[in-house]
């Protein structure tokens, strides 16, 4: 246990934060020790990367830093590799690292930042591939219980940026592996139009070939982490009926929407946030990235207020221009 570590390089935001107690997570034989210390702190939460949270500059009580490490072959079927990764890997290595083995079907999801632990969490996807469509099972261990459970990708409950995990009360899960099942027979997915028209995917793309154009894409359009602070999409893309969709269509000619397959319609969050006039403005230390309406970044120096304040103001503008409720995807460490 590591008192008063500060977090703010551990948030990809870039946000102030001091952990009052640090727990690094490294080895299954802690997880008994674990369960009896959460016990002493009124809180406890569980960080991977760091990219998909906004933190309070004081975390109170415990954080468990998930930092297991390991990457094995479970097991070879006649359709598919049934891979094992221990959830404090970074998750766009890993995905590296089934390519170079020949295990394919994660090259879509390539340079999502992060771990493979927290991946299920929100059900990752990027380029018409969600995580679920490769989640064999998830090993999660209740941190109230102190039991291990193994739960199939159906048990997990995925839906569009969620899971059962996402949803249960924070600090019950800490997911310490996730099992994959990587089709033998692979096929490409390129619906999406920045890989359909890429010019290095146009004649029998290999899965390197989609990962690669993948990482330019990404280098392209969204800000590294590493430059600019961000959380990546800080909105869901949000799901509304049918009707609703009409109405807005009727409304807006132009608006950006995806049908899905249950009759509701995806709408382009980043669609409405630019049309709302927020793409590329800034609020106090915060900005939407010019490029890309959907990400809020730190201009420099920003603080959890600044994240806030821009986000309801938007969400109202929003409400009020569309009649549509944005939903924030990260998740608020308080
Ligand atoms: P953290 O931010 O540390 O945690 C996120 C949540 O998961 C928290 O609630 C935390 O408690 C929980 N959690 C983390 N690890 C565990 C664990 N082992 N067990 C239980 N709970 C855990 N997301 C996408 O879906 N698609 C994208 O294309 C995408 N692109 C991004 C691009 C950028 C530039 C950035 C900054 C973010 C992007 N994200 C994307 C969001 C983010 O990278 C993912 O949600 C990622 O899976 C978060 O991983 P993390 O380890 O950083 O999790
Ligand atoms: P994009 O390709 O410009 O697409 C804009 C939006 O339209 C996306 O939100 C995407 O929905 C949707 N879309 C595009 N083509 C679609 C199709 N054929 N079918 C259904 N929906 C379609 O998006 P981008 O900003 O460059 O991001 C590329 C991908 O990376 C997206 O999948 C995005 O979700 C993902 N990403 C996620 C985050 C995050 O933090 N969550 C950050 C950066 C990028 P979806 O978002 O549902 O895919």
């Amino acid at each position: 246990m590591l008192n008063n570590q500060d977090l703010s390089r551990c948030n990809t935001f870039g946000l102030p934060c001091v952990a009052q107690t640090l727990f690094r997570f490294e080895q299954v034989s802690q997880l008994p020790t674990l369960s009896a210390a959460i016990k002493e702190y009124a809180q406890h939460r569980v960080l991977g990367g760091g990219s998909n949270v906004i933190t309070h500059p004081d975390l109170a009580g415990l954080t468990i830093h998930v930092a297991n490490k390991g990457i094995r072959l479970l097991c070879e079927h006649d359709n598919f590799w049934l891979v094992e990764a221990s959830a404090g890997e970074v998750w766009h290595d890993f995905v590296a690292y089934t390519l170079e083995q020949g295990w394919y079907g994660l090259e879509n999801l390539a340079l999502i930042p992060g771990t493979v632990g927290a991946a299920p969490v929100q059900n990752i996807g990027a380029y018409g591939l969600e995580l679920e469509q490769r989640v064999h099972s998830v090993l999660a261990w209740n941190l109230l219980e102190g039991e291990l459970y193994e739960f199939s990708a159906e048990e997990c409950e995925f839906s569009y940026r969620d899971s059962m995990f996402k949803r249960a009360k924070p600090g019950t899960w800490l997911i310490i592996a996730v099992r994959f099942r990587l089709p033998r027979q692979w096929q490409p997915l390129l619906q999406y139009p920045d890989l359909r028209d890429h010019a290095s995917l146009q004649h029998a793309p290999t899965a390197q070939a989609v990962f690669e154009a993948v990482c330019e894409v990404r280098r392209t359009k969204l800000p590294d982490p590493a430059q600019v602070g961000n959380a990546g999409s800080f909105f869901k893309n949000p799901v509304v009926q049918a009707e609703q969709y009409a109405v807005l269509r009727t409304q807006h000619p132009n608006v950006v929407a995806y049908a899905q397959a249950d009759g509701r319609y995806k709408l382009a969050a980043g669609w409405l946030i630019d049309q709302a006039g927020w793409k590329g403005r800034e609020a106090g230390a915060v900005a939407m990235h010019p490029r890309q309406a959907l990400v809020m970044t730190n201009c420099g120096g920003a603080v959890l207020e600044d994240v806030l304040n821009l986000a309801q103001q938007i969400q109202n503008d929003v409400q009020q221009k569309f009649g549509v409720q944005l939903e924030q995807e990260p998740v608020l460490y308080a």
